[in-house]
């Protein structure tokens, strides 16, 4: 019988495998993982036949934001949500954002953080009069054991929990957090297999299929994230079966946010989306019927606020980040009474 490791937290969503390999569920990759070794998010470690959360003690972001920062706008809008992260991926992206702290892992092989508890994160969200926490800046999957436990505290106190995630989680790992999780903002990076092979080392679809079932099988407020690199992901063609996929499988209700890329990481090279690409993007999501459209990394756009879907009057101004006006009232508009979707409007 082999001791527990008091000092690691251990995983959630594994079992035992032949001798004393393990088999994780987190995630799609559904990684075996011998004795000893990693997984391929490189933050979970088979030792002595248990896996184990190699990020739990290591928090390595805790901040209040604007919950329109994740992105999140029909979600408890003009709150602050508290923002937390450890490192670790489980994608490889070649353009990603916070690439210094979720690749650390691979990149320095380097997992660090402090060590704030559960009840220390929930106090401190209390205490900076935060609505909700949030998951965020790195993937909450790779860290759903330090979720779990902020998320059921975090409820008790009358707090929301969000992840913003590349949508790569199992179902298993989707149902898990279910009792917890009020809202999510999944990146759909693009909407071909071999984008998501060649520059995020990943596949496209288990994202769709999170997508599908968080929209049909749950009650977490959805919303989706394309960012646009020029000439990757931004064809016509592409962006329509995108902005289709989303009507059919999550609905027109959905809120898609289409963002500017700026040169990061393995990408300097790639110039930043120029404003045509993403007024033409949202033009293809307008004809598809999605209702809302926001163009993210564009300050002073227009298509920053949201509108109502049937008369056209403007219900949430925003400038950046800070709400300037809204004007909804019980989840209507005030002007046609036409049904505004989203999580406590
Ligand atoms: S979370 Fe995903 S990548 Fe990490 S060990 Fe589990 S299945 Fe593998």
């Amino acid at each position: 019988m082999k001791a527990a490791r008091e000092d690691l937290k251990e995983a959630v969503l594994w079992e035992s495998a032949e001798e004393t390999k393990v088999h994780c569920r987190l995630c799609n990759w559904r990684c075996t993982i011998v004795d000893g070794k990693l997984g391929r998010c490189a933050v979970r470690k088979n030792i002595d036949g248990t896996l184990y959360s190699l990020n739990y003690n290591k928090v390595c972001s805790a901040n209040p934001d604007p919950i329109e920062k994740k992105p999140l706008f029909h979600f408890q809008p003009g709150s602050r949500s508290f923002s937390i992260a450890t490192m670790g991926c489980n994608f490889r992206c070649e353009f990603c954002q916070n690439w210094q702290v979720s690749q650390a892992a691979f990149e320095a092989g380097r997992i660090s953080g402090q060590p704030i508890s559960p009840e220390q994160i929930v106090e401190a969200a209390v205490r900076d009069g935060c609505a909700s926490i949030a998951y965020t800046y790195t993937e909450p999957t790779v860290f759903m054991e330090l979720c779990n436990d902020c998320g059921r505290l975090a409820k008790q106190r009358g707090l929301s929990n969000v992840f913003v995630s590349n949508g790569f989680m199992t179902i298993e790992a989707i149902d898990f957090a279910a009792d917890w999780l009020d809202g999510i903002n999944v990146d759909l990076k693009a909407f071909s297999e071999d984008y998501y092979k060649r520059l995020c080392k990943a596949r496209l679809q288990p994202v769709l299929d999170t997508i599908s079932y968080i929209a049909k099988k749950t009650d977490i407020w959805l919303e989706i994230t394309t960012l646009l690199l020029p000439d990757q992901n931004d064809s016509d063609d592409e962006l329509k079966r995108t902005a289709a996929f989303i009507v059919d499988k999550a609905g027109v209700d959905v809120p898609w946010h289409i963002s500017r890329f700026y040169p990061q990481y393995k990408c300097p090279d790639i110039a930043p989306t120029s404003l045509d690409a993403l007024e033409r993007a949202m033009e293809i999501g307008k004809a598809a019927g999605l209702r809302y459209i926001y163009l993210g990394n564009a300050p002073g756009a227009r298509s920053e606020s949201t509108f109502c879907y049937d008369c056209g009057r403007m219900l949430i101004q925003r400038v950046g980040y800070r709400i300037v006006g809204n004007n909804i009232e019980n989840s209507k508009c005030p002007d046609c009474g036409a049904d505004i979707a989203g999580f406590e409007l």
